[in-house]
């Protein structure tokens, strides 16, 4: 492990004051399609003062999902200020890469077959990062995933399952390998019949941009978290940001806490988003190979230095299981990972064998 990660790891089973932890885990709340940006009035916005420094945390719903932003600096209204430019961030990014709504996105997903179709460079930018993702986790990442969506709609009233041969048709449109990327004259070209979703990793690429925000203005202290994704800049006051990862199977209790300082840790796993049919649960997270919800990891954690790369590594993980997928990240540089498999057992990767991390979940 990086001696900027904060030094060994500090657990904590079953915290009893999860408020004041940071949790890697999104919030059960907004099940829905996001309404376009939720008012302000919906913002929490709480001080912590410490000598002449002060914290400011605001939180709320962005992007689907819960939002915390913190800032340290002198003088509140100022922080205030900047926090409120990063929020402005989350949610332009919701809106460029948003399947829920007309966006950038939508409208390259209705040109698929076209041919090359230009796009923002931020949008061949993400889609290059995505293909890489894909690349790097032998298509466990596939962001053309999206077809297979519909087929386990998590948030129908009544969900069904599909046939077999509804599987088959939808796959013959997902492999990230179609997709073109030209990111010196910033086009793409999808292939007819091929969509995409970015639901795996723009939530990162958000954070990772909110906190460019932060820094741009003059912040040194801060943290920037949309659902399960975490960057962490510098340090709370004096001590490391603690960034707690949920049990995956009682998503109200903790079981283990990341002291974390200039760092990014990114969660994914199948228990917030999901239905069950006969006992059986069918989650969001999609193994491109089957057609169906994946059965790698209950949860996912990958610690490293991007959010946006980081998040599309969380979402591989769960596809792939703790022993394909650690030995991809043991050949990442600089990113560490915790996975815990669908029997409960915690895989560490090599920088954190001495993290005190448990052994198991339950
Ligand atoms: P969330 O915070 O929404 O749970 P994750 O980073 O865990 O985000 O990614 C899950 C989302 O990724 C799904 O809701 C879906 O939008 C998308 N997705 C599902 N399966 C895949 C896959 N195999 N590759 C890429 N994206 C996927
Ligand atoms: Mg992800």
């Amino acid at each position: 492990m990086r001696a900027d990660r904060g030094g060994s790891g500090r657990v904590l089973r079953f915290a009893p004051l999860l408020a004041m932890l940071t949790l890697a885990g999104r919030a059960r709340a907004h099940q829905e399609p996001p309404p376009a940006h939720p008012v302000d009035d919906d913002i929490t916005r709480t001080s912590v003062v410490q000598g002449t420094d002060v914290l400011r945390e605001w939180r709320g719903g962005v992007m689907g999902t819960s939002f915390q932003i913190e800032a340290i600096g002198k003088d509140a209204a100022e922080i205030d200020r900047v926090i409120g430019l990063a929020l402005d961030e989350l949610r332009r990014v919701e809106d460029v890469f948003t399947v829920w709504r007309e966006s950038e996105l939508t409208r390259l997903n209705a040109r698929a077959g076209q041919g090359a179709v230009p796009v923002s460079s931020e949008m061949a930018l993400l889609l290059g990062i995505s293909v890489e993702c894909g690349r790097v986790t032998n298509g466990a990442f596939d962001v053309t995933y999206f077809p297979l969506r519909p087929l386990w709609n998590y948030k129908a009233e009544h969900p069904t399952l599909p046939s077999e041969e509804q599987i088959q048709a939808a796959l013959k449109f997902v492999d990230y390998r179609r997709i073109v990327v030209d990111r010196q004259n910033s086009t793409v070209e999808l292939p007819s019949g091929f969509s995409i979703d970015l639901g795996g990793i723009a939530k990162g690429y958000g954070v990772d941009r909110a906190m460019d925000i932060l820094l741009a203005q003059g912040i040194h202290n801060g943290l920037v978290q949309a659902g399960g994704d975490t960057k962490a800049l510098g340090r709370k006051f004096d001590k490391p940001w603690q960034i707690a990862i949920k049990n995956p199977r009682h998503s109200d209790e903790v079981f283990a806490v990341l002291p974390v300082v200039n760092q990014c840790v990114q969660t994914s796993g199948d228990y917030e988003r999901f239905f069950e049919i006969d006992g059986q649960r069918y989650h969001h997270i999609i193994d491109p190979r089957t057609g169906r919800p994946s059965a790698g990891c209950m949860s996912a954690t990958v610690i490293g230095p991007e959010a946006t790369f980081d998040d599309g590594i969380a979402t591989a993980m769960c596809v792939l299981g703790p022993e394909a997928g650690m030995a991809i990240i043991e050949q990442l540089d600089r990113v560490e990972a915790v996975l815990v498999g669908m029997d409960g057992r915690v895989h560490l990767s090599s920088g954190l064998q001495k993290a005190g991390l448990p052994s198991e979940v339950r």
